[in-house]
């Protein structure tokens, strides 16, 4: 393919304007209120001559989706991106988490790397394309949705449900991986599965009474007893075909070809790996929530606790049912299962894995691209289980203070990696969509 002649300097001003602007769309969900956010959204297509549509699961919950067409010699990729964004509270930061400043190089606010800045890199990539006229050999999709915050239920799983006509597609991109500079070089992880999501309500029981004869089990030190053996626990490390390619590729790179997954643990504390892969290796269980007593001297009949568990592929309910069951050591306590989300895992080896993986090598020279499970969950997951290939990279690169701010205060992007972010996803959706002849 030919290179094409773009003012970088243009769209990422451009860029950076619209992204300071979307941030300023108080989205937080809940209640999401994501409709003017989306109007914005297809207010620029429009401009552009791109058509759009608005697609509303309830007041004030909006999807927007655009499509350009290609030859349908290929299946459809998808590029896919939320509006909604988590709680901030503004008196622990720096600047105002809705104000979209943008000031010392970056733009400030909550959403900037979850996930509005995405939304903005793909808006220009299906922006440039329109204006490039590229031809394609496959759809391009864009869909920015609400409620993933939450569980998707006004947003993709809703359109998954109610609008597959409209939104099928063989491939997905979306969020979940990163690029991260650590160890002197910059690794890209794209999220090419995902873990899934328990919630367990654990209770003890026991008869209660007055605090100064304290006959018969106390539920809340049966339930506290329990918590301390299930925090103590370590789950087995248990590499999934898509750790397992991770651990291939890595090899490879660091010259072992037998890199285990004991070795992740002793890459993160050498400093070459970012902590939280250690999660991606081994169910995780979490207690979140815990109730018990209302009065200072009287012993309550029942503690109730919630333990949010994180699973590896392949993991069922009965599996991690009877996994924390012998984790907690403790008979009492009772165990009602809440919440199940399974996980997902697509295959590593694609021909969109291959174009994403060349791409930033090349751009890139020194840079590694590796496949991993992500952690925690997206809407991908929602894809995945209709057949799709998901996978999730903001072509960006982040050291591990900026990553630290996703969820929590002074959120913010550089515009140095929006533009890297915005030409990244720019060139794969060109290798990948592009006609021979583009
Ligand atoms: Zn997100």
């Amino acid at each position: 393919m030919q290179s094409l002649n773009l003012d970088w300097t243009t769209i990422r001003n451009e860029a950076t304007g619209i992204l300071s602007r979307l941030i300023q769309f108080d989205t937080t969900n809940p209640p999401g209120h994501e409709r003017p956010a989306a109007e914005y959204l297809l207010s620029l297509l429009e401009k552009e001559g791109i058509q759009g549509e608005i697609l509303e699961s309830a007041p004030g919950r909006a999807n927007l989706l655009a499509r350009r067409r290609g030859s349908g010699e290929a299946g459809p990729l998808l590029l896919l991106g939320h509006t909604d964004v988590v709680y901030a509270d503004p008196t622990v930061w720096q600047r105002p988490p809705f104000s979209g400043l943008v000031e010392d190089g970056f733009i400030w606010g909550r959403g900037a790397l979850d996930m509005k800045g995405l939304v903005v890199m793909e808006l220009m990539t299906l922006i440039l394309c329109h204006r490039l006229d590229l031809p394609l050999k496959r759809d391009l999709l864009l869909l920015a949705v609400a409620d993933e915050e939450a569980l998707g239920k006004f947003g993709a799983a809703w359109l998954v449900d109610h609008h597959w006509d409209k939104i099928a597609a063989e491939y997905v991109l979306n969020e979940g991986g990163e690029g991260v500079h650590i160890g002197g070089r910059t690794l890209y992880l794209v999220a090419t599965g995902e873990k899934g999501y328990a919630d367990f309500r654990l209770t003890a029981t026991g008869r209660g009474g007055h605090s100064s004869r304290p006959e018969g089990p106390n539920p809340i030190v049966t339930l506290a007893r329990g918590l301390s053996c299930l925090g103590d626990y370590h789950s087995p490390l248990t590499p999934t075909p898509t750790m397992d390619r991770f651990l291939q590729k890595l090899g490879q790179h660091l010259g072992n070809p037998t890199l285990t997954a004991e070795h992740v643990n002793e890459l993160i504390s050498q400093g070459i790996l970012p902590p939280f892969l250690k999660y991606a290796l081994r169910n995780v269980f979490s207690p979140t929530v815990i109730n018990a007593g209302q009065k200072n001297n009287v012993i309550p009949p029942r503690a109730v606790a919630n333990v949010n568990c994180r699973m590896l592929p392949g993991v069922g309910r009965a599996d991690i049912e009877s996994e924390i069951r012998a984790a907690l050591a403790e008979e009492d306590i009772r165990l009602e299962i809440t919440e199940f989300n399974p996980a997902s895992e697509s295959p590593t080896h694609t021909a969109l894995f291959d174009v994403i993986e060349h791409t930033l090598e090349c751009a890139e020279p020194g840079c590694l691209v590796l496949p991993f499970l992500m952690p925690a969950a997206t809407d991908s997951r929602f894809f995945r289980a209709r057949g799709v290939t998901a996978y999730g990279l903001t072509p960006i690169a982040l050291n591990l203070d900026e990553y630290g701010t996703v969820h929590s205060s002074d959120e913010r992007i550089s515009v140095e990696n929006l533009e890297r972010g915005t030409r990244h996803l720019f060139e794969i959706v060109r290798q990948f969509c592009g006609a021979n002849n583009a």
